[in-house]
C-alpha cells in the first residue's frame, strides 16, 4: 500500500452491482489508498463494497449497533480527521478512508466476583484513567456522540453508577481509544463499571434470579427439544403467534421506567 492515495482512478462498471437513482453522481473516494469513482448516495460501507472488496471482519450489524466499522477519514485538502461508523455515514468526494476493525486497547482481567464497585477497583485495574488530561478528543471522536471525558471523569472520582449510566449507549468501537493522548482504554474501563452497576449496585431481579432456578432445574428442557426439531414455517408461525407483554401508552415495557 503506497503512502499517498493513489491517483490512478478504478472506475467500476454499475449495471449489476446495484440500481442507482436517476441522476447518481459518480464521486471520487479513495480506499486503501486507490481511487475509485463511487455512487454519492451510498454508505461507507456499502461504497466499499461497490468497489469489489468483501467484508470478512469490520463489520457487523450494518445497524450502527454493533461497534465493527468504525472508520477514519480525511477530505483532500481538509487537515482535520474525522470519525464514523462505515454502516451509518455516506460518502462525500475526495474522502481517504481507513478501516479501524479492531483497536489493541488493553483489556484487564478480573473476577467480578472479588471486586467492589468502588473507585479502587477502577483505579487498580485501570491506573491510566489518572493520567486524562482534559482534552475531550475522546468526546470529539465518539459516534455515539457519548460525553466519553465526563464518564472518564467520573471514573476517576470512583463514581461507577455515573461511567455507567454515561456510558450506557457505548458500542466499543474502539475510536476514543485510538485517539486518546493518555492511552486510556475508555470502552473497557466503562464495561468494568456496567458490570460493576450490574453487579453490585442495581437491586436484584428477583423474576430474573426465579426464572434462572426454573431453567436449570430443566423446565424448558422438553420445550427446547421440541424447537430444535421445528422447520423454518413452523418456527415463524410461532414468533408471530407468541404472547407479547402489553407496552404502557408511552411505549414502555412493564418496569423499564425503574431504573430512568
Ligand atoms: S482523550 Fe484521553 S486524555 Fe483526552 S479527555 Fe479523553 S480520556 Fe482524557
Ligand atoms: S465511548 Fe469510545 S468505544 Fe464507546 S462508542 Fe464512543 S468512541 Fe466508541
Amino acid at each position: 500500500m503506497s503512502a499517498q492515495p493513489n491517483e490512478k482512478v478504478q472506475v467500476i462498471a454499475s449495471g449489476d452491482r446495484t440500481i442507482l437513482p436517476e441522476g447518481t453522481r459518480m464521486i471520487p473516494v479513495y480506499i486503501m489508498g486507490k481511487k475509485y469513482l463511487l455512487p454519492e448516495t451510498l454508505t461507507i460501507q456499502k461504497a466499499i463494497e461497490y468497489a469489489g472488496y468483501q467484508f470478512i471482519r469490520a463489520c457487523g450489524c450494518r445497524g450502527g449497533i454493533c461497534g465493527a466499522c468504525p472508520t477514519v477519514w480525511r477530505v483532500k485538502g481538509d487537515y482535520q480527521l474525522h470519525f464514523g461508523l462505515a454502516c451509518q455515514t455516506v460518502i462525500e468526494e475526495e474522502m481517504v478512508l481507513a478501516q479501524l476493525p479492531f483497536f489493541p486497547a488493553n483489556k484487564a482481567v478480573y473476577d467480578l466476583e472479588q471486586l467492589q464497585a468502588t473507585g479502587e477497583a477502577i483505579a487498580s485495574l485501570y491506573p491510566e484513567v489518572m493520567k486524562c488530561v482534559g482534552c475531550n478528543t475522546c468526546t470529539r471522536a465518539c459516534p455515539m456522540d457519548i460525553d466519553v471525558m465526563e464518564y472518564i471523569n467520573a471514573a476517576m472520582r470512583g463514581d461507577v453508577a455515573r461511567t455507567a449510566r454515561v456510558s450506557f449507549d457505548c458500542i466499543q468501537c474502539g475510536l476514543c481509544s485510538a485517539r486518546c493522548p493518555a492511552q486510556i482504554a475508555h470502552y473497557h474501563v466503562a464495561q468494568l463499571c456496567r458490570r460493576l452497576y450490574g453487579r453490585y449496585v442495581l437491586p436484584r431481579a428477583e423474576h430474573l434470579a426465579s426464572r434462572v432456578d426454573e431453567i436449570q432445574a430443566g423446565k424448558y428442557d422438553g420445550f427446547l427439544e421440541e424447537l430444535t426439531r421445528m422447520d423454518e414455517d413452523q418456527l415463524r408461525k410461532l414468533y408471530v403467534e407468541r404472547e407479547v407483554e402489553p407496552l404502557d401508552s408511552e411505549g414502555w415495557e412493564p418496569g423499564d421506567k425503574r431504573y430512568l
